[in-house]
């Protein structure tokens, strides 16, 4: 989902999957001379950033080997396929399919979408009362409105800035919402921590709102094809001191002319990977500045629905904020009874170290004021705990108060011509998306083959 799509209507009557032209098709389709080199290229990282880099020489004939650390493959397009239910432990959605090249990769993969509806959703208060579609529909207005012209202040965060401005809504759980459920899942922050001046800085793209249905690594598979990937290769070091530049991991070597390192901002952070000679500063303190946020996913699963079930959202407004309160109803695209949930913010770090019970007992208790005491418990919850996940460190990058979105830029940057950035974490428009780290992988790709 995504709130600021509110503020673009008029694209939603597109029909489903245009055949706009995306990055990845043209390539395929495009005559592309092959380009004959002896040069050596590794990608670090098997996510959708490193996969659309390596695709995109593929094209061209040149051979690339991907480095990835887990046993698997997509990294944050990651499906959980444990039970009948594909369960998309990270992205889910293709954010505005207008000219994104997740679109037209989407078909030519056999990728199933349903649009979904960010309006088609009933809200209610603490006591189960259902708040008025003219309600909502003020406070809506009222908070596009107010996030246009917000008017920040570089040291700030968003919820300084924002309750000293507007202190009446502190207490008012309907904004509590909003911000939670609207601001802290579009930019992953806690919104004690966005930055005030850069938190909606960035582009999107028009048109609708996606959801994969069947699994996003129907897309992470298709794009495999053909590409050398090493699984279980965690890279420890890379030393780029001499001509060629030598990647380490605890009992291999490996040598190239040029490193694509898609990793993300999270594995950057904890220094996972020693760099010789050590970054350049103004990379090493991007990376400190721009911080991790936290979203987790929460599936519930029941024998039989007690909700409306061509709802598509369900809205709650606790006095927590980033506390289950927003449901997605998978009855509305599939025959599966479930619902799925989400945390937001701090409120998602708190959550990884309770059991699954205790965030049953936590659900259940938000639905029980809208369904009632007597609805059932559900027979299976499955969940993510993004914060402690030792690929990523965190679910996308934000950025935080105390610095401005141009360290993005700065993260971009390539080092000595040798080593190279993407990832979602270096694309300043479109960070804490898939189509950004896609872009970024071709980007990065174009810049490496101007050099062979
Ligand atoms: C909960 C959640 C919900 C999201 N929802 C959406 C959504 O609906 N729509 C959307 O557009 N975006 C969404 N996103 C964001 C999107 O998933 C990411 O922006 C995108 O997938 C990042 O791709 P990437 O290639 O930059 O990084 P990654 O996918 O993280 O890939 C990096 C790879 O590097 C590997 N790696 C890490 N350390 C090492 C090492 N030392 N050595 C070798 N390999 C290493 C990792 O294992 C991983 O495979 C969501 C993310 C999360 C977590």
């Amino acid at each position: 989902m995504n709130r600021r799509s509110f503020l673009q209507k008029t694209a939603l009557s597109l029909p489903i999957l245009t055949a706009t032209p995306s990055l990845f098709t043209s390539c395929q389709e495009e005559k592309i001379t092959p380009i004959m080199t002896d040069k050596k290229i590794i990608i670090i990282g098997a996510g959708i950033a490193g996969l659309s880099a390596a695709n995109y020489f593929k094209t061209r004939n040149i051979d690339i080997t991907i480095l990835e650390a887990q046993n698997q493959v997509g990294g944050r397009l990651k499906t959980q396929r444990n039970s009948d239910i594909p369960f998309d432990e990270g992205a889910s959605w293709i954010h505005g399919d207008n000219k994104n090249p997740i679109t037209n990769l989407a078909k030519a993969s056999g990728t199933n979408l349903f649009e979904t509806d960010d309006d088609q959703v009933k809200v209610y208060d603490i006591d189960g009362t259902q708040y008025s579609d003219s309600v909502l529909d003020k406070a809506e207005n009222e908070y596009n409105k107010i996030l246009e012209n917000l008017g920040g202040d570089q040291n700030q965060s968003f919820e300084t800035i924002f309750y000293q401005k507007y202190p009446h809504y502190q207490s008012n759980r309907l904004w509590t919402y909003q911000l939670s459920a609207y601001l802290e899942f579009d930019t992953g922050a806690d919104i004690s921590e966005l930055s005030s001046l850069d938190f909606y800085d960035d582009e999107e793209f028009s048109g609708r709102e996606l959801l994969v249905t069947n699994g996003y690594d129907t897309i992470v598979n298709y794009m495999i094809q053909g590409i050398d990937i090493k699984t279980n290769t965690k890279i420890i070091e890379i030393n780029y001191l001499t001509d060629k530049t030598i990647i380490l991991t605890e009992n291999q070597t490996f040598e190239a002319d040029f490193i694509l390192l898609t990793v993300p901002l999270g594995v950057l952070k904890k220094k996972v990977i020693s760099f010789v000679p050590t970054l350049p500063n103004p990379k090493q303190q991007a990376i400190e500045k721009l911080q991790m946020g936290v979203i987790n996913k929460f599936l519930c699963v029941w024998d039989s629905a007690f909700w409306e079930t061509d709802l598509q959202y369900i809205g709650l407004t606790p006095k927590t904020k980033g506390k289950f309160n927003y449901f997605l109803n998978y009855r509305k695209f599939s025959e599966i009874n479930a619902l799925m949930t989400f945390t937001f913010g701090n409120y998602s770090l708190l959550i990884e170290k309770m059991s699954d019970a205790e965030i049953i007992a936590e659900i259940m208790a938000h639905l029980k004021i809208i369904y009632g005491n007597n609805i059932p418990e559900p027979t299976q919850l499955l969940r993510t705990k993004w914060s402690s996940d030792e690929f990523t460190w965190g679910s996308y990058s934000f950025t935080p108060k105390g610095t401005r979105s141009t360290d993005y830029d700065v993260l971009t940057e390539a080092v000595e011509d040798k080593l190279f950035f993407a990832g979602e974490h270096t694309s300043r428009d479109y960070r804490g998306t898939v189509h950004g780290a896609f872009i970024s992988g071709e980007r990065e790709a174009k810049k490496i083959i101007e050099l062979l």
